[in-house]
């Protein structure tokens, strides 16, 4: 294994001394340990991975972009991998979205983070350039966002962010809704529209708060907030990072809601999972504010990486997948599976609140604790590596996101062992 490495992990407790595998090789839904073991990958490497691991277009197309052009600045200069790339991404988005001004304008960056800064920057100067002071954020409760100061600010505050509280920006927070029961949450958010201090932008994860613990919520919620918005002339921003290609059934979980947000983040599996890219959509409206001859109102933001050409040549290659292919029923397929596997726990009483949505499922284990810090999530964790499986429970919430070739069989092995776990640890 790894003793004596001098690698520091994300999100690990080193002084835990967990085992950490090393992984040779992926394919498909699999990840090859070095010492031979293989792990089904449910999570698809924290949500990244969507057609499979090392699909062989993204592969070829990464290695030719590789020998051709690997990295140049983006100020001022473009490349083709990214000229098409956004061509394309507006096109999927616009044959999607289609309620009122589309997103016409992509702005890279190098991860949902990035991405998700870009979104507060563009919203701000948007404002700002327009002369209208507007600096207040909102915010849904258990959201998430990044793990940047600025994201961070937007996100569930808790033990993950205590270190740096006094640092984070203020945000007013709206009530997530209990089931269906979703007009406190809408008198929440109209509330905090009418203020004299008006907003400046309210950032939703649609449909899905992915690392809050995988809570649903109706695509009605996020059509009414979406109206409310509009009508205050408050800018929404939707971050697809975690929900876009294809994770909810859809290829953006917007397209449930009928809604088409003012600024859409994407990365994660933008690139099928391959390499590192963020893509911030905006509409026409949101380049406009920044456009003048006035080189103070220009758009200032950039990372070394914008527009990585061999990061975009994959993309290039996700997105001939998608439009050559039948993801949609593939992802279908997964869902089906996750079905039949939710059925099969259905008499374990200890797994609660069982959902699913798209390629997405999740049950609620009935523990002493709960929350990120669980007692449960380490044992949890261990037992199902034990079982060939990567699972990363949420405190006590166990969830299944595949890749969407994973199979059938894999699908039983992946929910047989998450019925095992229930009876040793519920
Ligand atoms: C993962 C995630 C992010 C952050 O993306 P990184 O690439 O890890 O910086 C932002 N928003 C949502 C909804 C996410 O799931």
């Amino acid at each position: 294994m790894t003793a004596g490495s001098p690698v520091w992990h994300p999100f690990t407790q080193h002084g835990l001394r967990e085992p950490i595998p090393l992984i040779a090789r992926g394919e498909g839904a699999v990840l090859h340990r070095a010492d031979g073991g293989t792990l089904i990958d449910a999570i698809s490497s924290w949500w990244v991975i969507t057609h499979g691991h090392c699909e062989p277009r993204i592969a070829a197309a990464i290695a030719e972009q590789a020998g051709q052009l690997d990295q140049m600045i983006f100020a001022g200069y473009t490349h083709e991998p990214a000229e098409r790339l956004a061509r394309s991404l507006v096109r999927l988005v616009g044959e999607r979205l289609t309620d009122g001004a589309p997103l016409s304008r992509v702005f890279y960056s190098d991860s949902g983070s990035t991405a998700v800064e870009v979104a507060l920057k563009m919203a701000l100067g948007y404002w700002h350039n327009r002369g209208e002071a507007r600096h207040r954020i909102l915010a849904l409760e258990h959201s998430y966002h990044g793990d940047t100061i600025g994201t961070m600010s937007v996100g569930e505050r808790g033990v993950f962010n205590r270190a740096y509280a006094p640092l984070l920006f203020d945000v007013e927070v709206i009530p997530f809704p209990h089931g269906d029961a979703i007009q406190p949450t809408l008198d929440a958010l109209e509330a905090a529209c009418r203020a004299p201090d008006v907003p400046a932008a309210l950032i939703v994860e649609p449909l899905v708060l992915g690392a809050g613990g995988m809570l649903f919520y109706p695509a009605l919620l996020l059509r009414r907030m979406a109206e409310i918005c509009a009508h205050y002339g408050v800018l929404l921003i939707v971050d697809e990072v975690m929900t876009g290609w294809g994770r909810t059934g859809t290829l953006l979980a917007c397209e449930q809601a009928g809604v088409t947000p003012d600024i859409l983040c994407m990365a994660k599996g933008l690139t099928g999972g391959a390499v590192a890219l963020a893509a911030t959509l905006a509409r026409e409206a949101i380049f406009e504010a920044h456009l003048s001859t006035d080189r103070a109102k220009m758009f200032f933001h950039s990372s070394s990486f914008t527009a990585n050409p061999i990061a975009c040549a994959a993309a290039n290659a996700n997105i001939a997948i998608w439009d050559s292919e039948d993801v949609i029923s593939r992802i279908g397929a997964v869902g089906a599976a996750m079905d039949e596997g939710l059925a099969r726990l259905s008499d374990r009483s200890v797994l609660e609140n069982p959902r699913r949505i798209g390629a997405i499922a999740a049950v609620d284990l009935r523990a002493a604790a709960n929350g990120y810090l669980s007692e449960v999530a380490p044992l949890l964790r261990a037992f199902f590596l034990d079982r060939g499986l990567l699972l990363r429970p949420l405190g006590n919430t166990i969830y299944v996101m595949p890749p969407y070739c994973t199979t059938r069989a894999q699908m039983g092995r992946i929910f047989d062992a998450i019925g095992d776990a229930a009876d040793r640890f519920g």
